[in-house]
């Protein structure tokens, strides 16, 4: 690809875009009367102008019927969950029955743990990334306190080798290798939250199951943002939040899959609630938790509308553009978004660029993590009160996720010029 750091050029690509109108369907924060350049869609997406209508509808329905409204609104409230379904099955390949929407991330993977975690004093150790989010980590730790193991023993971290950033899969395959006697568990997020690295999740999967241990991801940074095949790859189950890329508003629920295999197997240890009861007998009260097939059994409670109602919004949304479509845009963006940095801080002999997320586009999602060697923290402050709304990670980084949905080339060209003014007049 022969990219320009122009604004004709940015504006052409923008012209050829078949994604370029879904831009418009969602609202962009406005600070001194200018638009932001908005680069968040990895920690809050923007919202959807839809979202008020699916919401109000929802009012409407519960000012008209009261509790009625649980079988007698359009959608009815006892099984909204369900029409979420379709559209989150085909964002990480998954047959319908092996994923639901509920709670949210943290409590879902703690859920998951309950069935898919299983120590034997033979079996109990986890393999990981380094540098997790610190939720999945805190998630680890006490999972395995729990179940009365050391979590200095049987958390096993693989991390990147001194002097680089990223971890190297032969890196990962070797350790649960060497760990296989004792592997309970390879659990990983999709796309790691700082770097941006993409981990093969079909091969990890069958490394884990090589050795008789089971695999699961968190999907915060990859739904939405990469195809993902969880069925096909084998993954025994995952979960992720529906508040990044895709929109949902902040800690709204999240969604889980449960590989049809395990799905089926309704004798598997879980945590019940009655939404996760056969449920043609829900509402007859009986007392024996009875689990429905499918991802749907391991749900608790009643779902909350509303917050399901701003989902549905942006998942039609997606629905519309399609996760393929919105990758090959994404890729493009990306590869934009790196040239524009690299062409202008070249033009700053003091300043060294440093990414640390792959290079290869197989290998990441929308998201660079940048290092702005030379500049310090006041630099980003800087940056936000130009306009540009991105998210700083102690101690040094700078993470960017253009998203394919609602970011355009010409954002990239202007974050640019933002970039190139403020190290003119740095220092
Ligand atoms: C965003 C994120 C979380 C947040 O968890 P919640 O339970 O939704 O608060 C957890 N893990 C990862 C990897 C994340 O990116």
């Amino acid at each position: 690809m022969n990219f320009e750091n122009t604004l004709p050029f940015a504006q052409q690509e923008d012209s050829f875009d078949e994604l370029s109108g879904f831009r418009e369907k969602f609202h962009f924060p406005i600070i001194n009367d200018k638009r932001v350049l908005y680069f968040t869609g990895n920690s809050l997406g923007l919202a959807p102008k839809s979202a008020k209508n699916y919401v109000n509808a929802e009012m409407d329905e519960w000012a008209k019927w009261g509790v009625e409204g649980h079988f007698e609104a359009k959608n009815p409230w006892v099984s909204y969950h369900e029409i979420l379904t379709p559209a989150s099955a085909e964002l990480v390949g998954a047959n319908e029955s092996e994923v639901v929407c509920m709670n949210s991330l943290t409590t879902n993977l703690h859920l998951l743990f309950v069935s898919f975690y299983r120590p034997t004093k033979q079996r109990y150790k986890i393999i990981s990334e380094a540098k997790m989010f610190p939720s999945d980590r805190y998630l680890l730790e006490t999972q395995v306190k729990h179940h009365g193991f050391d979590p200095d023993e049987a958390i096993i971290e693989v991390s990147p080798r001194d002097g680089e950033h990223l971890i190297r899969e032969e890196d990962i395959l070797a350790t649960i290798d060497e760990h296989k006697g004792e592997l309970a568990l390879v659990f990983f997020g999709g796309v790691n939250y700082f770097t941006g690295q993409l981990f093969d999740m079909k091969k990890l999967t069958q490394a884990a199951h090589d050795v008789g241990a089971l695999a699961g991801f968190d999907l915060a940074h990859a739904v939405g943002n990469i195809p993902v095949k969880l069925h096909d790859w084998n993954v025994d189950f995952a979960a992720w939040c529906t508040y990044k890329y895709l929109n949902s508003s902040a800690g709204n629920v999240g969604g889980i899959f449960v590989h049809d295999k395990h799905g089926d197997n309704t004798a598997l240890p879980r945590f019940g609630g009655w939404w996760g009861h056969n449920k043609e007998r829900r509402f007859l009260m009986e007392n024996t938790f009875e689990p429905m097939t499918g991802a749907e059994g391991w749900q608790l409670s009643n779902v909350p509308i509303m917050g399901m109602a701003v989902l549905k919004s942006s998942l039609d949304i997606f629905q519309e553009a399609g996760i393929e479509n919105l990758r090959e845009k994404s890729v493009k963006l990306t590869a934009y978004l790196e040239f524009v940095f690299n062409d202008i801080v070249d033009k700053f002999p003091d300043i060294q660029l440093e990414i640390i997320t792959p290079k290869d586009p197989e290998k990441r999602g929308c998201q660079l993590s940048v290092k702005l060697i030379g500049t310090d923290k006041s630099f980003f402050k800087a940056l936000t009160n130009a306009g540009v709304i991105a998210d700083f990670r102690e101690p040094d980084v700078v993470r960017l996720a253009p998203t394919p949905l609602y970011n355009s080339f010409e954002d990239i060209y202007q974050l640019g010029q933002t970039l190139e003014t403020l190290l003119t007049g740095w220092q």
